[in-house]
């Protein structure tokens, strides 16, 4: 039974998603209760803590110095579940909720943070957009195959002239007969050397400006859809980042995703959703950096006693506890007002901010826990320094959290 099934067995009746099993206390203000998870999401949480404890801690490491993609641990987790957290189970999913897909990223990128942006690229940038705004039969083609860990899908927005700025996108579609063809240079992808099929994101009128972008399903590999050079990154380094390039890449007019000149809002949504996962892999690192500073700091002895007895170091690790804590508050807000289906643009955006800066506070301070420990690969601590400083920039640097933030705010003060 995979780690999604057995917590759906345990699942409470009547409700099926977390809203229904938790809106009483996200609804009724009782804080207290944000301590507690539903059986299902404990069950799952622990699954795959055990997962990251067991198949991606020990190997975490070697990937990042090697370079090495996942694949056999993408395919396990396929086959609990974590490939497709969302996706109803009559497609191949697991069909749960965002909590759990919150809950799952963080144990995850607790264990490796390269395998963690694998699981969020494809459950959220991939196959999120296809499933809100997919065909029946585009769900079927666009998703299924892509809940086992066996294929992986990406989502090509960013340009090199464009990463913030997304509605200026300068790559285009222009209809042919009966096809697309597609032209430009998509930049940074995410999954790209791995993956069997794109969101891309096109204008069809440059005229119209963010209102001229559609969004179209490409299979990997494709004519006239090339690969640039493996990015050689800081952090993340088992995940493959490249430039996609089109040049007369033809498909079929049926692999529009949504309707015509709807790209924009397509990916702004789906950046939404995103960024909750983002949240979540920060969280996992901001973990795991606590984990390595506090386990450290009972083993290391210094002036004859361990180095937790000092207030100064004491102090750094309830600065750390406190960051992740409140990070994670947020994530499992904007995860459960999502699954209510309440609005959650700005907690999302909250949610990503704050634990992206808990991560490259807390990885900061775990190297200086560790001393020159800290410094080198043979802890992991360096290794979450380096992993942390993405999530500052991908899916929204946080310059653009604040705008989003800032914008929500003015909008509900406003007289
Ligand atoms: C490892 C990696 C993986 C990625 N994966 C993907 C992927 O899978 N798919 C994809 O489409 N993209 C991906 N990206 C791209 C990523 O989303 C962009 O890098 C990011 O959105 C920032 O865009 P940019 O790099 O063009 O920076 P710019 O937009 O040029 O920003 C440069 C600086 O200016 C600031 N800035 C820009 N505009 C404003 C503003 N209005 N107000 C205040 N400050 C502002 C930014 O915050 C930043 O500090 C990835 C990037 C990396 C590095």
């Amino acid at each position: 039974m995979s780690a999604a099934a057995d917590a759906q067995a345990h699942r409470k009746q009547p409700g099926r998603h977390s809203s229904e099993l938790l809106s009483p206390w996200l609804l009724s203000s009782k804080p207290q209760k944000l301590a507690e998870l539903p059986e299902t999401h404990q069950i799952l949480r622990q699954t795959c803590r055990d997962f990251a404890d067991r198949e991606l801690i020990p190997i975490a490491g070697q990937l990042d110095q090697q370079h090495t993609y996942p694949g056999k641990q993408i395919q396990d987790l396929g086959a609990m579940g974590v490939m497709a957290m969302e996706v109803p189970e009559e497609l191949g999913g697991a069909g749960m909720d965002y909590l759990a897909y919150s809950l799952a990223m963080e144990e995850i990128s607790r264990g490796c943070a390269s395998t963690g942006v694998v699981v969020s690229v494809n459950n959220s940038l991939y196959i999120g957009p296809v499933l809100k705004f997919g065909t029946e039969e585009q769900k079927k083609q666009w998703i299924t195959p892509f809940t086992t860990g066996e294929k992986v899908g990406c989502f090509a927005l960013s340009e090199p002239g464009n990463g913030s700025d997304a509605g200026a996108a300068s790559t285009t579609a222009r209809q042919e007969g009966d096809e697309w063809v597609l032209n430009g240079t998509k930049a940074w992808i995410t999954n790209s050397w791995d993956a069997s099929a794109t969101v891309v994101f096109a204008t069809t009128d440059k005229t119209l400006k963010h209102k001229g972008i559609s969004a179209f399903l490409v299979p990997m590999p494709h004519p006239g859809l090339s690969l640039g050079k493996k990015e050689d990154k800081l952090g993340i380094r088992a995940s493959s980042t490249a430039n996609i390039i089109l040049e007369d890449c033809r498909i079929p007019l049926g692999n529009m995703l949504g309707p015509r000149g709807a790209g924009f809002k397509i990916a702004m949504q789906t950046l939404d959703s995103g960024r909750i996962g983002i949240a979540a892999q920060a969280l996992g690192i901001a973990q795991a950096s606590l984990d390595c500073a506090a386990d450290y700091a009972h083993k290391r002895t210094a002036f004859g006693a361990p180095i937790g007895k000092l207030q100064a170091i004491q102090f750094k690790l309830a600065d750390m506890a406190v960051a992740v804590e409140s990070a994670r508050l947020l994530t499992w807000k904007a995860a459960l007002l999502r699954d209510a289906k309440k609005p959650f643009t700005k907690e999302a955006a909250m949610a990503k901010l704050a634990a992206s800066e808990a991560a490259t506070y807390c990885s900061h301070q775990a190297i200086q826990v560790l001393g020159g420990m800290g410094y080198v690969s043979d802890m992991p601590a360096e290794r979450h320094y380096r992993d942390a400083r993405i999530t500052e920039i991908y899916e929204g640097t946080s310059e653009i959290q604040r705008l989003v933030i800032a914008g929500q705010v003015l909008k509900e003060y406003q007289v």
